[in-house]
């Protein structure tokens, strides 16, 4: 099914919901987004020449143009690319390039498509006057739906070399939001969602199931993160629901924390992207109570391979609880999530190896990429390239992705864990745990780490804490005291950076 039929029913069961907000103002309804998605549909056939499986790109802040244009590309059966704005103009070039797409939109403040805008590629500028006049004219009815038809080129953040386009289906993308709601979060009518994280990546495709519940699609003045003008909103419409790297959820709870702001109007925090550290999501349930779901998945299985849900975030009774809060939950119930030796071999509980992902969110491929793609889907199974441990009852553990598992003297160190310990210390605000060479060990554990106040602690006092809970051999042979930690445009910690500085610095 195309997925612009959601937005279809949704306009007749619920034409007069708020579908899109700015800020404190509400915009306009489920029906009149529908009309501009369907006109702006017909201009892209009728004005720009494009036919059904074309790529339309979107370079654009988190803006209320937004869902417009994507699901205007949807009901002309074409095929949506949305580019993270933060990204440099090189690397914006790269993906239009990639993707062949034939038209990109931008809107004021990044219009800035590169060379790629010499290269016969058209840019629409959605605060235009050109633009306006496209979502005037006739509806029309969405395109023939072909089944596998794709949906969504999702590139990938490309931490480890070119970003790869992740082929989405409108199945792929329909069966993540039934997981939405089987696994994360119900949703009512009345509920917002708040995109303060890129619209391009995970906010953005937590669009679907909002769209189909009839809820509002709320985008904040600033465009992205702010805390203060969170909770403000949050206040101004309560059931506001968002998606969050953790690092944002560490610095929403430390804003509450300061401030003492009621985080009663906040109904769901879904966080994922990377990991969250045991005493931050504890920190999290103390000061804003129990509004936290975590999910796992990347791009090639979008938001969608498990998911730790609200009971038991909140389950602190649990005699496993502390175990629970440091996994990412249970497969979600779309996908089977199995754990593989280096044969991709099934691995029984309690035994780490790769994660690997099969069922109906997993991606066809990469976009002209058939090498990749053999590489990364085997068997009808996605190798995930991250590493992890069921125990008993089902809870996947996440230790790393494979090559940032540091092998000293033969032994696998997990970084995470030393992470996770390191942070016990109060001083400690930030962490990062690397591998450097090493003639000797094969490679060093070395610990970049982020102090709270201006005081740093004592590398003593971090081997101390390090001695009281992991083996000896795990301990950092270093402590780098740094004023911040490298991360890209989704806030995930750049340890490629980190080694990167290592080999520099010897
Ligand atoms: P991306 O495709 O850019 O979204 O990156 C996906 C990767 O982020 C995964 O393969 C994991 O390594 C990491 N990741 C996603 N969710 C989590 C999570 N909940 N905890 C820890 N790491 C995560």
């Amino acid at each position: 099914m195309n997925l612009a039929n959601l937005l279809i029913r949704t306009a007749k069961v619920f034409p007069h919901n708020a579908a899109v907000a700015h800020g404190d103002r509400d915009l306009y309804d489920y029906r009149e987004l529908a009309r501009r998605a369907a006109v702006l549909a017909g201009k892209l056939h009728s004005h720009f020449g494009l036919e059904p499986g074309d790529r339309v790109a979107l370079c654009m802040h988190n803006s209320v143009a937004y869902l417009e244009v994507l699901y205007a590309i949807w009901y002309a059966g074409m095929v949506a690319v949305p580019i993270n704005y933060k990204l440099h103009p090189r690397e914006v070039d790269f993906i239009v390039e990639d993707a062949a797409a034939a038209l990109l939109f931008v809107d004021d403040s990044s219009a800035d498509g590169g060379d790629a805008m010499g290269a016969g590629l058209t840019v629409v500028d959605c605060g235009s006057r050109e633009y306006a006049a496209l979502l005037s004219g006739p509806e029309v009815a969405p395109a023939p739906y072909q089944p596998g038809q794709l949906a969504w080129l999702f590139y990938t953040s490309g931490t480890t070399g070119k970003p790869k386009g992740v082929m989405l289906s409108h199945q792929n993308l329909l069966q993540m939001s039934l997981c939405y709601f089987a696994d994360v979060d119900s949703v009512a009518a009345t509920d917002s969602m708040l995109y303060a994280a890129p619209m391009s990546h995970g906010a953005g495709l937590y669009n679907f199931p909002h769209v189909m519940a009839g809820a509002r699609h709320l985008v904040p003045e600033s465009g992205g993160f702010q805390p203060d003008e969170i909770l403000a909103l949050s206040q101004r419409y309560g059931g506001i629901s968002m998606f969050a790297a953790p690092t944002m959820v560490r610095r929403l709870v430390e804003y509450c924390a300061a401030s003492g702001a009621d985080s009663g109007g906040i109904k769901s925090v879904i966080y994922g992207g990377g990991p969250m550290y045991v005493e931050d999501i504890r920190q999290a349930l103390a000061v804003m109570g129990k509004r936290f779901i975590q999910i796992y998945g990347q791009g090639e299985s979008p938001m969608t391979i498990t998911a730790l849900s609200r009971h038991h975030i909140g389950d602190s009774a649990h005699p496993h609880y502390l175990a629970r809060l440091g996994s990412v939950g249970r497969a979600q119930s779309a996908v089977e999530v199995q754990v593989v030796d280096a044969q991709g071999r099934e691995l029984p509980a309690g035994e780490c190896g790769e994660i690997i992902v099969r069922g109906g969110t997993v991606m066809a491929g990469y976009w002209r990429n058939p090498a990749a793609s053999e590489n990364t889907l085997r068997d009808g199974w996605l190798y995930t390239g991250d590493m992890g441990v069921f125990d008993g009852d089902g809870f996947l553990t996440l230790k790393d992705r494979s090559k940032d598992v540091i092998i000293s003297g033969g032994s696998n160190i997990y970084p995470r864990e030393v992470e996770e310990v390191l942070l016990l210390h109060p001083a400690v605000s930030e962490v990062s745990v690397v591998g450097r060479p090493s003639a000797e060990w094969g490679e060093d554990v070395i610990a970049f780490v982020v102090c709270r106040g201006a005081e740093a602690p004592t590398s003593e006092a971090l081997d101390a804490l390090c001695l009281a809970h992991i083996a000896r051999f795990k301990r950092p042979k270093e402590y780098r005291i740094v004023a911040s930690l490298p991360k890209n445009n989704y806030g995930k910690v750049l340890k490629t950076a980190l080694r990167e500085s290592l080999a520099v610095a010897g």
